[in-house]
């Protein structure tokens, strides 16, 4: 067994003083049990713990680690610039940059604007969609996850057509009203709620491969439905590639699908390892943006010197040529190895991928929906999870999360994991 003693006299003093203990609510292990360990340095694909412990990271901070933790060219970037000071409060030469690059690498975005968490980007691109088509409602998807703003917090009503309800204690009714939740891959749902609503709907938004509700793919031309029926009815296509911006392509999931979405959000790897976020878009829509239009929103830290140094280093790690291939052949050669051992243990096992993300279901295949999703055998994942970690493998600790792949996850590293899964799919069989 890991030695856990730094970590669990870590954890005892956390949850005396942070809800639960974590600042974030997955860290606490609630859906997997057991307790987290705390980092206490990360490097290349590893994450090591402060009782000495190293684990093979398929977490990467959920996203921006795609280049691999500490990376030397990222290090240097962010010493660079802190020798001449944390914030500034006035702008500087760093934003311009990435607003070039962000804008250059996804050409939907004619305009962007910084913010400080991918929370933060979704807010204020819904803001925007209001504001701009004078409409109220917003659509999202069952499963997929925005961040913790009110409008997002929000659970299907008893049917398709019926309003949103809140999904946490704290949103009001009336707010969770204007969210409508449709089902993920149901085209004609889709169509009929446009039928009912479009010309109330200000925007849909979603997640394009939906990375919280483990990894679920879009049916082939179901973005293209959304971009129709959005046109037809004056309504916004939100694209939140919050988590699949600059990871599945280096144009993000919009490049991958070939999608020209309306609004698009972003944040993680754009940040490198450094709190960010960044919504952008069509130019006749950002421009309605304060100071440039009357729509507000603003940000004491947002475009931060130190996090765009870490972003832009990051984006220049990505930009080398075969970097997403290779991503690729690394998540197939992955998801191969875990279905091949999985088979061999005679356990019902699939896995979903796209470059540099996927999802682990203990079910059969295939999964296109929420639903689907929802049937994989979490307390196996659970299992499964805490055997792994045990054998030095970091996995998502829930069964509804995505896992992510980087560039530093080398051959013998996958190697390793798929023996240590074929170790944990034989005790699942006890
Ligand atoms: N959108 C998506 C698709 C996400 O995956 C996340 C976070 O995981 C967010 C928005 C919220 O980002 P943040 O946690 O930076 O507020």
């Amino acid at each position: 067994m890991r030695n856990t003693t730094q970590s669990d006299q870590l954890f005892a003093r956390a949850k005396e003083l942070l809800p639960g203990g974590v600042n974030s609510p997955v860290r606490a292990f609630k859906s997997v049990g057991g307790d987290p360990f705390f980092a206490k340095r990360a490097y290349g694909a590893m994450i090591e713990d402060v009782d000495g412990n190293a684990y093979i990271d398929y977490v990467g901070s959920w996203g921006p680690m795609i280049a691999g933790h500490a990376h030397p060219q990222v290090l240097q970037a962010v010493s660079e610039t802190i020798a001449d000071g944390l914030s500034f409060g006035t702008p500087n030469p760093l934003e311009v940059t990435m607003a070039e690059e962000i804008t250059r690498l996804v050409p939907s975005c004619e305009v962007v604007r910084m913010v400080n968490s991918g929370t933060e980007a979704t807010l204020s691109a819904i803001r925007l969609a209001r504001g701009a088509t004078g409409r109220s409602k917003i659509v999202k998807f069952s499963g997929c996850y925005h961040g913790h703003g009110d409008s997002f917090l929000v659970k299907a009503g008893s049917g398709v057509l019926t309003l949103g309800l809140p999904n946490s204690p704290g949103v009001p009714a009336a707010l969770s009203e204007l969210t409508l939740t449709l089902d993920y891959n149901d085209f004609d749902q889709a169509q009929e709620l446009f039928d009912e609503y479009g010309d109330d709907i200000a925007a849909v938004i979603i997640e394009p491969v939906v990375g919280n509700a483990n990894c679920i793919l879009p049916k082939p031309g179901y973005h293209q439905h959304l971009r129709d029926l959005c046109t037809k009815h004056d309504a916004l296509l939100i694209f939140d590639e919050v988590m699949t911006g600059f990871r599945v392509s280096l144009g993000g999931a919009q490049e991958l699908f070939g999608i020209t979405p309306d609004l698009s959000t972003f944040g993680k790897i754009i940040g490198g390892g450094m709190p960010v976020g960044a919504y952008g878009g069509r130019r006749d829509l950002m421009k309605q943006i304060a100071p440039a239009g009357p729509i507000y929103q603003a940000g004491t830290l947002s475009g931060n010197p130190v996090a765009m140094a870490a972003g832009l280093a990051t984006l220049k790690l990505i930009q080398r040529p075969g970097f997403h291939s290779e991503l690729l052949d690394k998540t197939n050669y992955l998801c191969d190895g875990l279905e091949q051992a999985a088979k061999d243990a005679n356990i019902a096992f699939h896995t979903t991928r796209v470059p540099a993300m996927f999802g682990l279901y203990f079910r059969e295949g295939p999964v296109e929906s929420f639903a689907d999703a929802l049937q994989s055998d979490a307390a196996r994942y659970g299992r499964f999870f805490h055997v792994m970690l045990d054998q030095g493998v970091f996995l998502a600790p829930s069964a509804f999360e995505a896992a992510f792949m980087s560039i530093e996850h080398s051959k013998d590293l996958l190697d390793q994991t798929i023996a240590a899964a074929r170790a944990a799919f034989a005790s699942l069989q006890s």
